[in-house]
């Protein structure tokens, strides 16, 4: 593993121009649970898969309300993990884009000026009536409360997290991110998910993979670390910024 650690460090340190493409493996040491893995929510039963289903908020927003505050909540005192970090300090060497398919926002926490959250973000809500946004902070204590946010309209606020049934956010601009690239990083995801999935057919130039365990599509010239993010952030990081803190 020290072998190929080194060689992920000679390729970033070659780099100009980064696309790092993060999944929910980078969150769970930060506390965010994902939804499929061992602990998943999905997993666990803790909720049923359709809590992110557009229709099923139009029936009954209160039913998503009553998760989706706990899962928000869960999400704002998370802080960045060490990964999160290592991210946002490669920008002082190389222009570093991520593209991202979790909702927690950790990566703006951490720093980092160029992200594109596929899934959406809780930061924001809008109207299903009017299209009205809010933002989350203001609509907080209602939500509190209430378990069901109103627009002034009287219409039932959505967060502006991506549900089944909707399109995913700035997809063209992440392929052309990609595609203009020449490293990209995958870090903590399988890469099962559509459309991220797709990313790295848009890519033609050196791949690393941070994930502990299987990652679907890769090839045997990509670069595989098959160990969990937050330790290939500290061994890298011993070698492209040494004596620095993490
Ligand atoms: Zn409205």
């Amino acid at each position: 593993m020290e072998n190929h650690i080194q060689k992920a460090a000679d390729i970033l340190s070659h780099t100009e121009r980064l696309l790092v493409l993060t999944g929910a493996g980078i969150s769970t040491s930060a506390g965010i649970p994902d939804f499929r893995g061992d602990k998943g929510i999905y997993t666990l039963g803790t909720v049923s898969e359709d809590i992110f289903d557009l229709r099923a908020f139009r029936d009954d927003p209160k039913r998503f309300w009553e998760f989706g505050k706990k899962f928000i909540f869960t999400m704002e005192k998370a802080a960045p993990t060490p990964m999160h970090r290592f991210i946002k300090k490669l920008e002082i060497r190389m222009e570093t884009t991520v593209v991202t398919q979790n909702i927690d926002g950790i990566h703006e926490k951490a720093g980092s000026t160029d992200v594109i959250e596929l899934h959406g973000s809780f930061s924001s809500l809008t109207c299903l009536s009017c299209g009205k946004t809010y933002a989350y902070k203001g609509k907080q204590d209602q939500i509190m409360e209430t378990n069901s946010p109103i627009c002034e309209c009287g219409g039932a606020l959505k967060p502006d997290i991506v549900f089944f049934g909707e399109p995913v956010q700035d997809l063209k601009k992440a392929f052309k991110k990609a595609a203009d690239a020449d490293t990209m990083m995958i870090i903590g995801s399988s890469l099962t998910v559509y459309p991220a999935s797709l990313l790295p057919s848009y890519f033609k130039g050196k791949m690393i993979v941070v994930n502990k365990g299987p990652v679907s599509g890769i090839t045997i010239t990509d670069l595989f670390l098959d160990i969990e993010a937050d330790r290939a952030a500290i061994e890298l990081s011993k070698i492209l910024f040494p004596g620095e803190e993490i």
